[in-house]
């Protein structure tokens, strides 16, 4: 596919995919790993990571260390956030808690630097053990990982899923993948282009059940379109109202 059209599918996969869910900004300088975990707890499946991670650093200004926002009373956590005016401080202040208690209940301590040394596979194994972790954070965290010249991280599921919808040819290699997220992702956009692509590759296009009834790419999908077959896929672009839009990835 040529470099332009490459750009203009990649762009419109992206329009459909996009949520403020995913607009998560770098990794500051002074957060550590515990940190920026616990900014995506407390930001869950459908919040703001900007207001999420006020809440941290209001926790962090506040306490002397995180173990104490493990231990404290629960009104003190949501005192402290109050304090420095975050919005629904009880709720947050809980999820903060309840998070540093499941780390530690993991591991008897609340280092969690060494997420960024392992792999995407053993991250994922943490994510799933604290059971509170949004979708959105194992990419995020893969982003973190990455070091100066590192390139995008190309996983199967993004293979898959550019391979499905049409935008790549069956099987593509990693060059190919990253060469076609290049023309998406501009150097600002990267966390939260990334993270909408890789959520969906994962979480929506899964290998053996893509939940094409509910995918929000489905009019662009030639794959859901047999997959679901012709009935059953009107009626989903009628529910999700695509009716009428159908689009192709492959210009
Ligand atoms: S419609 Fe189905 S196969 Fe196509 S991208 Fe969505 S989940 Fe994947």
């Amino acid at each position: 596919m040529p470099k332009a059209s490459q750009a203009l599918t990649s762009g419109l996969l992206l329009k459909q995919l996009r949520s403020d869910v995913y607009k998560v900004s770098p990794k500051k300088r002074d957060m550590n790993a515990l940190e920026r975990l616990m900014a995506l707890v407390v930001q869950g499946p459908d919040g703001s990571y900007a207001a999420a991670e006020k809440a941290v650093s209001a926790l962090k200004a506040h306490f002397t260390h995180w173990n104490e926002v493990r231990v404290s009373r629960a009104f003190e956590v949501a005192d402290a956030l109050s304090s420095r005016r975050i919005g629904n401080a009880p709720e947050r202040g809980l999820a903060a808690q309840e998070y540093l208690r499941r780390v530690f209940g993991l591991q008897n301590h609340l280092e969690l630097d060494w997420l960024y040394d392992a792999s995407s596979e053993r991250r994922d194994v943490l994510l799933d053990a604290i059971e509170m972790a949004p979708p959105h954070a194992g990419p995020v965290l893969d982003l973190d990982a990455m070091e100066e010249g590192d390139k995008v991280p190309v996983s199967t599921d993004l293979k898959r899923f550019l391979s499905r919808v049409g935008a790549l040819a069956p099987s593509p290699g990693g060059k190919q993948v990253r060469t076609f997220m290049g023309n998406a992702f501009k150097e600002k956009s990267l966390f939260p282009s990334y993270v909408a692509f890789q959520v969906q590759a994962a979480q929506i296009c899964e290998s053996k059940h893509p939940h094409c009834r509910h995918c929000p790419v489905l009019n662009s999908c030639p794959y859901g379109k047999r997959n679901l077959g012709n009935p059953t896929y009107g009626i989903a672009l009628e529910e999700m109202g695509m009716a009428g839009k159908t689009k192709t990835a492959r210009n």
